[in-house]
């Protein structure tokens, strides 16, 4: 690679010192980056390092230095590890569920080639994901069948699609919503052709307002759990229960959209509705999503009656929507492995929280204060989970978000709030390193 001759005196001009691209490249430091980041990125950073130089904001003798720094800095992926402090534990903004370390250690396996679609045994190609499936029917006896596609927009779309056509897909005014970022599901399923069947009130669908509306026309019966909203005072809906006998003499599937992934009651959140209970009501088809409070991968799971699945299953659709082998690999460990963290969280004992918080409080000068927890956009809207939380000055939020690691807090009335729950307890050494970290920032800013 050769160089352009710099402007100005000869031998007078600093610039003439920075050095060469090729000289860099060779320099063994560097060249032992390229193992672990592409040609293209290293040349970056050099051509980077040289520019600074030539503008004469570093001499050409930190050249080689900066570039080593940079290199040692740089992430393989801009996506940084967050410390979550806002106690909110389905966090859509930080990534949804944390995965359990048995998950991260399935992530790990199936990276490579995997059978994900292969009988090692015959040689013969196999179903995709058969391990995932028979983990969640182990899970939730009362299915004859799982389908995982990527999301559970992307369930709902498959589910809506292969079962109405240009079909009418009936559902209550109650259950028109918006799951956020402007994305509102009555949209999405107008979107695959199908037509929006309106029936009731924004308060009140009663079981004849949806038996009123079945016709051979009807693709199906959607029942969308209102899993970020509530609405109280003079309501009713249809249980699922009520409504199973019309649909099913009708034979028209009921199709239960419960968003945050219980599969069993969760007496904590006596509001939540869970595939066990909704399936053993009478609804053909139950849709989540893995990342809510089944706290595992991004994906979607349809569950229900083997019939109705086969039918998603084999629309064309089903093939765009498709899981990839690292969500099957992280589903079925999920399911398989100990408690995941999502309901650690839930499940945090307040007293213990408390004990936790108060000691660390204590040794980053912060005062103890009650704080609610809440479940987050995966569900339980509005159930507030007692707790704690630390009070720090609010000048500590932005140097603790950008710090490292990044923690994030809430502010809330002036203040910084610090709150462990959805924090590893083997964290609270670096949480502590973090605000002492943070308020020197802040005091060196001030
Ligand atoms: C969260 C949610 C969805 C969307 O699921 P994703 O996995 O985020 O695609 C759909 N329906 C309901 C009721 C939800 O709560």
């Amino acid at each position: 690679m050769t160089e352009r001759p710099q402007p100005g005196g000869e031998g007078t001009d600093p610039r003439r010192r920075i050095p060469r691209t090729d000289h860099l490249l060779a320099h063994p430091g560097i060249a032992a980056a390229a193992a672990t980041m592409s040609q293209r990125v290293v040349v970056g950073i050099v051509h980077a390092a040289q520019a600074r130089a030539r503008s004469g904001e570093i001499t050409p003798e930190l050249v080689e230095g900066e570039v080593l720094a940079a290199l040692g800095d740089r992430p393989s992926a801009s996506l940084r590890p967050v410390l979550n402090a806002t106690g909110v534990i389905v966090h859509t903004n930080l990534g949804r569920a944390p995965l359990s370390a048995a998950a991260r250690a399935a992530l790990d396996a199936a990276a490579g080639y995997t059978d994900v679609e292969f009988d090692l045994a015959t040689g013969a190609r196999s179903r995709r994901g058969a391990g995932a499936r028979a983990a969640i029917l182990a899970a939730c006896p009362e299915a004859e069948d799982a389908l995982v596609v990527n999301n559970g927009a992307a369930a709902l779309l498959l589910a809506t699609t292969a079962l109405a056509g240009t079909g009418e897909v009936v559902l209550s005014r109650g259950e028109m919503i918006e799951i956020g970022a402007g994305f509102r599901l009555p949209d999405l399923i107008t979107s695959t052709g199908a037509r929006l069947r309106e029936v009731g009130t924004t308060n009140r669908t009663h079981l004849a307002d949806y038996t009123d509306a079945l016709h051979p026309g009807t693709g199906c019966v959607l029942r969308l759990h209102t899993s970020n909203y509530r609405i109280t005072g003079f309501t009713s809906a249809a249980p699922i229960s009520e409504l199973a006998g019309p649909c099913r003499d009708a034979d028209i599937p009921l199709v239960a959209d419960l968003g945050s992934g219980l599969l069993a009651p969760e007496p904590l959140l006596p509001e939540e509705p869970d595939v066990a209970t909704a399936l053993r009501d009478g609804a053909d088809l139950v849709i989540i999503s893995g990342d809510k409070l089944l706290g595992g991968p991004q994906a979607g799971i349809v569950l229900g009656r083997a019939e109705v699945i086969a039918r998603l299953a084999r629309h064309p659709m089903a093939r765009a929507v498709r899981a990839d082998k690292l969500a099957l690999a992280a589903l079925e460990a999920t399911l398989e492995g100990p408690v995941p963290p999502v309901l650690d969280a839930l499940r945090t004992d307040p007293a213990r929280l408390c004990e936790r918080t108060a000691l660390l409080a204590d040794r980053i000068e912060g005062r103890l204060v009650p704080h609610d927890g809440r479940v987050g956009g995966g569900g339980g809207a509005e159930v507030p989970l007692p707790g704690w939380a630390i009070s720090l000055e609010v000048e500590l939020a932005a140097p603790l978000r950008t710090g490292d690691p990044a923690v994030v807090t809430t502010v809330q009335g002036g203040r910084c709030l610090l709150d462990l729950r959805c924090v590893p307890v083997e964290e609270d050494g670096r949480v502590v390193e973090a605000v002492l970290a943070a308020r020197a920032a802040a005091r060196g800013r001030g």
